[in-house]
């Protein structure tokens, strides 16, 4: 099987971003690990600069522009976390990025894009239509578009999760893995894959609006109604021109399993009661679907907690176990 992003692009990846991110570390959970009755690994990613996975991405897509397009600047539709880690590696390379987002997006990510230097473009009620903003500054004023996961350079970067996690763990027989638009789980699963197929990847998405999953049963990019959850960096479509990430998936994870909002809730009542680590939503749905008896075990498990980008407050909430309705999150 020919995947579009490689073993060798991933390695090369590593490289062009050793410098630019953390080596997050991975540790042995106890309490998981007894509960489960094999040997489960949390992947501590949610305490990468910028707090998530997503700078892998963003720094590896950055680095490989030309001098040229570095000078026009980038643009992005983001939820969040894509456009927190964009905006940190424009400016570590000086130059101009724009983030372009729906409505649905919660005030604290918006303040920290900004913060971090990034202009904020605010449109519509769904990603798409914060997408066809980014395409209109791409036409009109020249800026070069870093989408959030379809992309070979942003895959390669996030797949170099996928070779840390296993040198870091490396009798790994099974890796979980959050999936929502896919290059995470498409990066990882090629990494993992390439390194000694023998190892399980297994997508993790919330119930309410998972588009990758409705796509994968549909045999084709699937349009799913995007609606208020807990795990909001998981919200959002793959597109229905998806190049990439669509046929990796397809091709190279082993399953998708769905999770309720309450499920979601006591992943992250567990990741701070239990492990002591503060995630979001989109971060705890692997020790959610553990913890849900949702995924046979067979051998060491690794969990990747892939951000920690929460609203405080609402955060407060959950822990106290006042399960929130997403729609109280969403007002
Ligand atoms: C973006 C994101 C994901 C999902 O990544 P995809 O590449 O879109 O599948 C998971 N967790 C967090 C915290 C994210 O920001």
């Amino acid at each position: 099987m020919t995947c579009a992003v490689a073993l060798a692009d991933i390695r090369s990846a590593r490289d062009r971003i050793a410098n630019k991110v953390e080596r997050t570390p991975t540790v042995h959970s106890q309490n998981l690990s007894q509960h489960l009755g094999v040997p489960v690994y949390l992947k501590l990613e949610h305490r990468q600069t910028t707090g998530s996975f997503k700078l892998r991405g963003a720094s590896n897509a950055v680095a490989s522009l030309s001098a040229e397009e570095k000078a026009r600047g980038v643009v992005a539709a983001s939820t969040g976390n894509h456009g927190r880690a964009l905006a940190h590696a424009a400016k570590l390379e000086g130059m101009r990025a724009v983030i372009c987002m729906s409505r649905l997006v919660p005030g604290n990510k918006l303040d920290d894009i900004r913060r971090l230097g990034a202009e904020i473009r605010i449109v519509g009620n769904s990603q798409d239509d914060a997408q066809q903003e980014v395409e209109r500054l791409v036409t009109q004023e020249g800026l070069v578009m870093l989408p959030p996961f379809d992309h070979p350079a942003v895959i390669a970067g996030q797949g170099t999760l996928g070779l840390e996690m296993i040198e870091q763990v490396p009798e790994a027989a099974l890796v979980l893995v959050p999936l929502s638009g896919g290059g995470l789980a498409s990066g990882i699963a090629a990494a993992i894959k390439g390194v000694g197929p023998r190892t399980k990847i297994i997508g993790v998405s919330m119930a309410r609006g998972a588009a990758m999953k409705a796509s994968l049963d549909a045999g084709k990019p699937v349009l799913v109604e995007e609606l208020p959850t807990l795990a909001d960096s998981l919200g959002g479509g793959i597109g229905l021109d998806n190049r990439l990430t669509f046929a990796m998936c397809r091709d190279l994870l082993d399953d998708v399993i769905l999770l309720s909002e309450e499920e979601i809730s006591d992943g992250i009542r567990h990741a701070y009661a239990r492990e002591r680590e503060i995630v979001e939503g989109a971060g705890a749905v692997g020790i959610a679907a553990l913890l849900a008896g949702k995924v046979t075990v067979s051998g060491p498990v690794v969990v990747l907690l892939s951000g920690r980008n929460i609203d405080m407050g609402l955060h407060r909430t959950i822990i106290c176990g006042d399960a929130p309705s997403a729609a109280e999150h969403a007002a």
